[in-house]
């Protein structure tokens, strides 16, 4: 059972939740053991938690569905749920067809939807082990944290720095950006929560959200030209970023590339130092091209 500590005096919060330590990984431990079979499998469906939801074919606990969602078994809170991309172990949105793409989307609002009543609904999507990815297999989560706990999170920031449009969103690196090559993505109609985005909407974000990944990805994993002026960092061992769906009004979607870490003078202070100026990096990754699919 998770546990909520205030702090004193600064209205932030800290969950307590020691479950999560046991869960499964599919990096080497200490020992150097793997896990040999993905529970997010096709096949091993009975294995890794209660079922809630399911887009596709096939009764529950069975095969032939293309996106599950599940409850975690080792749950940040008491509303913590796993929704499974596809049936395919190792493609993940940047690569899956637009079709896939926009069923996740789908599966993202309606779970959203039903989970707003139990309070801040935070759906979040962590790839790479830098990033806090435990099990490989491409996944997104869901997690509910009561109404009365206050969330430190950022509003929208003023759009600056557009790297493209579409008719219904702008991608953009905001001036207050505090990671390298930071994105964010807004729908062009305002405050609206995430659970009233339309179908012509999650059509349009699906190809959206691919395009930025795939930009962000060739990017960094060191397969662009170098850039006069801008610093060039890459990501150490294959992609890893984080991105969440902002759970309030005026929601947007921020997307955080994994290429530093955190050092004491930031934990001291709270202040972040980012190394890529947005203006440069909103520039760069305007000119990557990305094949489209
Ligand atoms: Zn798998």
């Amino acid at each position: 059972m998770a546990k909520y500590v205030p702090d004193i005096t600064t209205n932030r919060w800290v969950i307590v939740a020691e479950g999560r330590s046991k869960r499964p990984t599919d990096a080497k431990s200490a020992g150097g053991t793997v896990n040999k079979v993905c529970v997010f499998c096709p096949g091993f469906e009975k294995i890794p938690g209660e079922e809630l939801f399911r887009v596709g074919k096939g009764a529950p606990y069975e095969p032939g569905w293309q996106v599950r969602v599940i409850k975690n078994k080792y749950p940040i809170t008491d509303f913590h749920e796993v929704i499974i991309h596809s049936p395919d172990d190792q493609k993940d949105i940047d690569q899956l067809p637009l079709s896939q793409v926009k069923l996740i989307l789908e599966v993202y609002r309606a779970r959203y939807n039903v989970n707003l009543p139990n309070g801040h609904a935070i759906i979040f999507n962590n790839v790479g082990e830098v990033a806090g990815a435990s099990i490989n297999h491409p996944h997104s989560q869901l997690v509910v944290v009561p109404k009365q706990i206050t969330l430190d999170t950022l509003q929208l920031e003023p759009i600056v720095n557009t790297i493209f449009e579409s008719s219904k969103f702008v991608v953009f690196c905001p001036n207050f950006s505090q990671w390298p090559f930071e994105v964010w993505i807004t729908p062009k109609k305002r405050n609206q929560l995430f659970g009233q985005i339309s179908d012509e909407e999650i059509t349009d974000l699906a190809a959206v959200l691919q395009n930025i990944l795939r930009r962000l990805i060739y990017h960094l994993g060191g397969g662009s030209h170098f850039h006069p002026g801008v610093p060039m960092v890459t990501f150490k061992e294959g992609p890893a970023y984080n991105f969440y769906i902002h759970h309030g009004q005026d929601w947007y979607i921020r997307i955080v590339p994994r290429l530093i870490h955190r050092a004491g003078f930031e934990l001291g202070t709270g202040l972040s130092v980012n190394i890529i100026d947005p203006v440069d990096a909103a520039e760069v990754l305007r000119e990557e091209k990305v094949e489209e699919k």
